[in-house]
């Protein structure tokens, strides 16, 4: 991705003069009488069956973690407070996965008054489908439901970036290898397991009035008392729930999810905690040994979960050619979504509608991904993935796999994509048919056969041309590693 507003700055340099430029309004920081409000506005593809009561969950949840303290250096932000703007803005015609920008940019159009776009997957970094992205210091967040149990950290963690905040540490930090006040905040550069943290700058952060969004209630000091009342209402939610739980107790219970999903415990660790900003784990990934991969792989043969989705990017980076077909079955296999729950996907043995988009796109960027890796190793298995690649790139298989509309297409655009990464004769030889045909005829593309593909953004165009000059150069995993 060639813009010049990058998602996601992860220098911390840059993001702090972003926050330094807006620090507007933080003289009333500390003040228990001013409340800053967010209102967030979500919108959603109506294909993604997103309830109210999701929403009212993941701001219940986000208003527990910013005002409860849950460590003993964990400050809470009892000035800060989110509610629900209004409903869900719905339409057929938001994007449900596909690059950020193009996403960001749909959202302007589409829904100028929401702050928050949820979608299957974003395409931040160089990950197609991963679960959150932002840019520091601007409106809005992408959120993708992707990842149960980490819905409110990933909304409250993007828009931390929106306000300007920056990581506690970036990768390849591992969350217990650092103090737990580094290790344990929710700005920590991936999600995982307690990471509930926040410190006094970051709730300063919340607290400046940024954008209209932000509104500054009268707390204690207000004679108006429905005033009072809604800025402290959630006050009960907070003491109804438990605090975080020690380290020890958390690796107890990390070892006892591990084991119902069938993994070994740091092969779980890798692969629960959903990818921020497409950032992989790469450390954690090339650390897991014969038997966290053999997990990983038993994963794959069982019954489809939302695990599903890192599993083959771990395979991706660390599997071999015999790999391939776990991911591609993945790919194309037909699978049900679960019914909707009140909180998307929240169980992990099932797998929403929008957990399953996720899977699909991501499966195919873990195809590309392999068969770069395995090329030269065993070609006949590269062009195998290369070759369902090109079939799962038509919108007719895209649409026999996620059912017409939106997601087919963003499935289409996916697998093209993908075919930029293998740099295989075929892929090459493919990718750039694909990108000389977009300049003649609108970014739409039919084969020879007359097979349709979906027609490719100009965010994918970019990123498949960037993603064909660095694969020349170096190979994919020192790229991957390359900071943007
Ligand atoms: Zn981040």
């Amino acid at each position: 991705m060639l813009h010049s507003r990058l998602p996601l700055v992860v220098s911390i340099a840059s993001s702090l003069l972003v926050a330094c430029s807006h620090d507007i309004g933080s003289q009333n920081i500390g003040s228990q009488d001013i409340v800053r409000e967010h209102r967030l506005t979500f919108a959603a593809n109506s294909e993604l069956g997103i309830t109210e009561a999701t929403l009212d969950d993941i701001i219940r949840e986000m208003n527990t973690i910013v005002r409860r303290p849950d460590y003993a250096w964990d400050a809470p932000c009892g000035h800060v407070r989110f509610v629900k703007s209004g409903t869900l803005v719905a339409r057929a015609d938001l994007p449900v996965a596909g690059p950020f920008e193009h996403q960001v940019k749909q959202l302007r159009k589409l829904a100028p008054s929401a702050n928050v776009l949820l979608v299957s997957s974003v395409g931040c970094g160089k990950v197609a489908s991963a679960a959150g992205c932002a840019n520091i210091g601007a409106e809005p967040s992408i959120m993708a439901l992707n990842s149960p149990g980490y819905e409110a950290l990933t909304v409250l963690h993007e828009r931390g970036h929106n306000m300007g905040l920056p990581h506690s540490a970036e990768s390849p930090t591992v969350d217990r290898q650092v103090s737990e006040q580094v290790g344990m905040r929710y700005m920590f550069w991936r999600l995982g397991q307690g990471h509930l943290g926040q410190i006094s700058r970051e709730c300063e952060g919340f607290s400046k009035p940024l954008y209209p969004s932000i509104t500054s209630l009268r707390g204690t000091g207000s004679s108006d008392p429905l005033v009072v009342a809604a800025a402290f209402s959630s006050v009960t939610d907070l003491e109804e729930s438990p605090m975080a739980p020690s380290r020890a107790k958390l690796e107890t219970r990390q070892s006892q999810a591990a084991r119902s999903a069938g993994l070994t415990a740091r092969a779980y660790a890798v692969i629960a905690p959903p990818l921020l900003e497409g950032e992989l784990p790469l450390a954690e990934i090339s650390a897991l040994d014969k038997e966290d991969l053999e997990s990983i792989r038993n994963l794959l043969r069982g019954t489809p979960n939302s695990y599903w989705l890192n599993a083959c990017y771990v395979l991706a980076i660390a599997g071999g050619p015999g790999d391939v077909e776990l991911i591609e079955n993945t790919l194309t296999r037909p699978i049900t979504p679960s019914t909707t729950t009140s909180l998307q996907g929240s169980k992990p043995d099932h797998i929403s509608k929008a957990g399953l988009i996720a899977l699909k796109v991501g499966a195919a960027d873990s195809l590309g991904m392999i068969a770069n890796r395995i090329s030269r190793l065993n070609s006949q298995v590269a062009k195998s993935a290369v070759n369902t690649l090109f079939k799962v790139a038509h919108i007719d298989q895209a649409s026999m796999i996620l059912g017409k509309g939106q997601a087919a297409l963003s499935l289409s655009r996916g697998a093209q994509r993908a075919l930029s990464l293998p740099q295989t004769r075929e892929s090459r030889a493919f990718v750039t048919r694909i990108l000389k045909s977009t300049e003649t005829a609108g970014f739409h593309g039919i084969d020879s056969s007359g097979l349709e593909f979906a027609p490719l953004e100009r965010e994918d165009i970019a990123n498949m041309n960037l993603n064909m000059l660095e694969l020349q150069q170096r190979d994919i995993i020192s790229y991957l590693k390359l900071k943007r």
